[in-house]
């Protein structure tokens, strides 16, 4: 696979202290690789026969056709259901099913272009941010800062750790990235707690807290989905 075209500013990305930092690494790949397929890289040979195989997973077909003009996604689209169509179906359908073919087409389905770029992106950044933590102390306090780590983001980078950061410095790295995750666990279940109270008769006129929002924020640190915008102000 080709080193990657997409650029992580690792700085920026921490700098911002709002939501997980891992999320908001995932948001500007997915941008960054959406603009890429259906931009400078839709007529590239190579890119254009690995888009072809490994379609897209629906999160990223929806990305594509949001980020991409109309013509380069109906041309990439075109070719990839060609190739699904010399793939996987029989020239002739009278005949049964072949379970080779149905097996491939499903390994096929469960590819997707983008999320193996980003993948190994990910890798490639998680070393910036294990050697910065390592030797940066302003860096470790940065990354200290953050407003959370989601749940998905606490087990992956915890796990690449092991093999990512030195055994005499994986307890302390743990116990910053586990913090961040745990803390916000914990948040959550007291906001939670408190909006169901509030549905109690005797919770009549008591303040809702910050627990308004609760379940958009349970759903942003369970399972990535960012909150909805908030209406803009009047100009
Ligand atoms: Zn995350
Ligand atoms: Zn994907």
């Amino acid at each position: 696979m080709k080193e990657t075209i997409c650029t992580i500013p690792i700085n920026d990305i921490f700098e911002v202290k709002e939501g997980c930092p891992f999320c908001r690494m995932y948001d500007m790949l997915e941008n960054q690789y959406a603009t890429f397929i259906t931009g400078s890289a839709m007529m590239d040979p190579e890119t254009r026969v690995a888009t072809n195989e490994k379609g897209f997973c629906k999160k990223h077909f929806q990305k594509i056709t949001q980020v991409g003009k109309r013509l380069p996604n109906a041309l990439i689209l075109q070719t990839h259901m060609q190739k699904i169509l010399e793939d996987y179906f029989p020239k002739n359908t009278h005949s049964k099913p072949d379970k080779k073919k149905l097996q491939a087409l499903q390994d096929m389905q469960h590819t997707c272009y983008i999320c193996d770029r980003i993948q190994h992106d990910v890798e490639h950044f998680l070393r910036t941010v294990f050697k910065e933590w390592e030797t940066n102390p302003q860096f470790r306090k940065t990354y200290q800062e953050q407003e959370f780590i989601c749940l998905d983001h606490y087990r992956m980078v915890s796990a690449i750790s092991l093999k990512g950061v030195p055994a005499k410095h994986q307890a302390d790295f743990h116990q910053d990235t586990a913090d961040l995750a745990k803390k916000q666990l914990q948040l959550l279940i007291e906001d939670t707690t408190h909006f169901c109270k509030m549905f109690d008769y005797q919770s009549r006129g008591m303040d809702w807290g910050n627990s308004r929002d609760a379940i958009e924020r349970d759903l942003r640190f369970l399972a990535g989905i960012p909150l909805p915008e908030e209406p803009k102000p009047e100009e």
